[in-house]
C-alpha cells in the first residue's frame, strides 16, 4: 500500500479493508498529468482533411470532396441503454472471461463482430506479458470508424479515446462472470459504436478501445494488472500517435442498478470540470461525485505513460464487486445510458 500514491484498485481492495485503510492512511495524490502536447492538426477542419503522409489506407480524396454528413443534433439521446444491456447480456452469457482463456477469446469475437456491424474497422493488439503465474497472451481490441465512401479507416483523425476493459478477474473458488466489472462497460461501448456511427464526422474522431488484462493475475502491483492499457499507452507513445489525442474517457463498472459515478481523485482537473458540466447540462449531476482517494484503473497508463488526460467514469460503490453475485440480475440499462449520454455530450461539445 505504501507506494508513491495511495492506490485503490477497483479490482482488489475489499470494501471493509479499504475504508479501514483509508481511515489510517494519508493519500499522496499523484500530480495531475501534463496535457498532451498541442497538436496543430487537431482542429475539426484538419480532422476531416487528409494529413500529409497519413495512414496508408487513406481515402483522403473521398473525404476531401465529400464532407461527412452531420449527425443527430442531440446525439446523446440516441444511445439506447436497452441495446447496450443486450450486449452486456451476451458478454455475461459467455461465462468467465479471464485473460488468456477461451472465454476471453469469445468476448473478443463478439466485440469485433459488433464493431464491424456498425461500420468500424477492428485491430487486435496482441502481446505476451509476464505475470506472477507465467507468460500470458493478451489482446486489446481497437475500433476505428470507416467513413461513408471510404474503404478503410484512417488512424490519424482520432482525437478522443473511449475505452473499457473486457476481461474478468480469475477466481478458482467461484464462477465470476463480471456483469458490472467487465461486461457493463464493454456492452455499452458496443452500443456507443452504433450511436457514433450516426454522426460519421464525430465517429472519425473517436478511438474505441477494449482493454484486456485490467485485472491483476494475483494482486495489483506496478507490473500485475492494467496489462492491456499499459501496452496500449506504450504503443501510443512509441508511435507518436499519443500527440493526436486531446483526452480519454474510461468506463468501468457502470451497470449497478443503484448508479453513481465515483470520480478518482487523480482525475485531470480540466477534464473533470468538463465532464461535470456535461452531467449538469443533462441534469445528471447528482449521479457524479468525487471520490476522496485515487482509483487505480486503466486511465492511469493513459495519463502517466501516454500523457493523455484521461478520466475514469466508474461506480466503485458496488456491493457485488468481485463476488459471485456480480451477475446480470444486479445490473441494468440506466447506468449504461447515463454514462454514455454524458460522454457523448462532452464529445460533441469538444470535438465539433
Ligand atoms: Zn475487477
Amino acid at each position: 500500500m505504501a507506494s508513491r500514491f495511495f492506490r485503490i484498485c477497483a479490482c482488489y481492495v475489499p470494501r471493509a479493508v479499504l475504508f479501514a485503510a483509508l481511515a489510517l492512511a494519508a493519500c499522496d495524490r499523484k500530480s495531475p498529468p501534463e496535457p498532451a502536447p498541442a497538436d496543430p492538426s487537431s482542429s475539426n477542419e484538419a480532422a476531416a482533411s487528409p494529413a500529409p503522409g497519413g495512414a496508408p489506407q487513406s481515402t483522403a480524396s473521398t473525404v476531401k470532396r465529400a464532407p461527412l454528413p452531420a449527425g443527430p443534433h442531440e446525439i446523446w439521446k440516441e444511445f439506447s441503454g436497452e441495446k447496450a444491456f443486450e450486449h452486456v447480456r451476451q458478454q455475461v452469457e459467455i461465462g468467465p472471461r479471464p485473460s488468456g482463456s477461451p472465454g476471453a477469446e469469445k468476448a473478443r469475437v463478439l466485440i469485433e463482430s459488433g464493431l464491424r456491424a456498425f461500420g468500424w474497422q477492428t485491430e487486435r493488439q496482441t502481446f505476451t506479458d509476464t505475470t506472477p503465474r507465467g507468460p500470458v497472451q493478451f489482446a486489446n481490441v481497437i475500433g476505428r470508424f470507416i467513413p461513408p465512401g471510404a474503404k478503410a479507416a484512417r488512424n490519424d483523425t482520432q482525437r478522443a479515446i473511449v475505452c473499457s476493459h473486457y476481461d474478468t478477474k480469475r477466481f478458482s473458488t467461484i464462477s465470476f462472470v463480471g456483469a458490472s466489472d467487465g461486461a457493463s462497460s464493454t456492452g455499452a461501448l458496443l452500443e456507443m459504436a452504433r450511436t457514433l456511427a450516426l454522426d460519421p464526422a464525430l465517429a472519425a474522431q473517436v478511438e474505441l478501445v477494449f482493454f484486456d488484462g485490467e485485472e491483476a493475475v494475483v494482486q495489483f502491483t506496478e507490473t500485475d494488472g492494467l496489462y492491456g492499457s499499459r501496452h496500449y499507452a506504450q504503443q501510443l507513445r512509441g508511435s507518436g500517435r499519443a500527440a493526436q489525442f486531446q483526452f480519454g474517457i474510461l468506463w468501468d463498472m457502470i451497470g449497478d442498478r443503484d448508479f453513481n459515478i465515483t470520480l478518482s481523485s487523480d482525475s485531470p482537473p480540466e477534464l473533470t470540470r468538463a465532464i461535470l458540466a456535461a452531467a449538469d447540462a443533462l441534469q445528471l449531476r447528482h449521479h457524479f461525485r468525487m471520490f476522496d482517494r485515487a482509483i487505480y484503473d486503466d486511465h492511469v497508463p493513459l495519463n502517466t505513460i501516454a500523457r493523455i488526460p484521461a478520466i475514469d467514469l466508474i461506480d466503485f460503490d458496488y456491493l457485488y464487486w468481485h463476488t459471485a453475485d456480480d451477475t446480470l440480475e444486479r445490473v441494468g440499462p440506466e447506468g449504461l445510458q447515463k454514462t454514455a449520454a454524458v460522454t457523448l455530450y462532452h464529445l460533441r461539445k469538444t470535438l465539433k
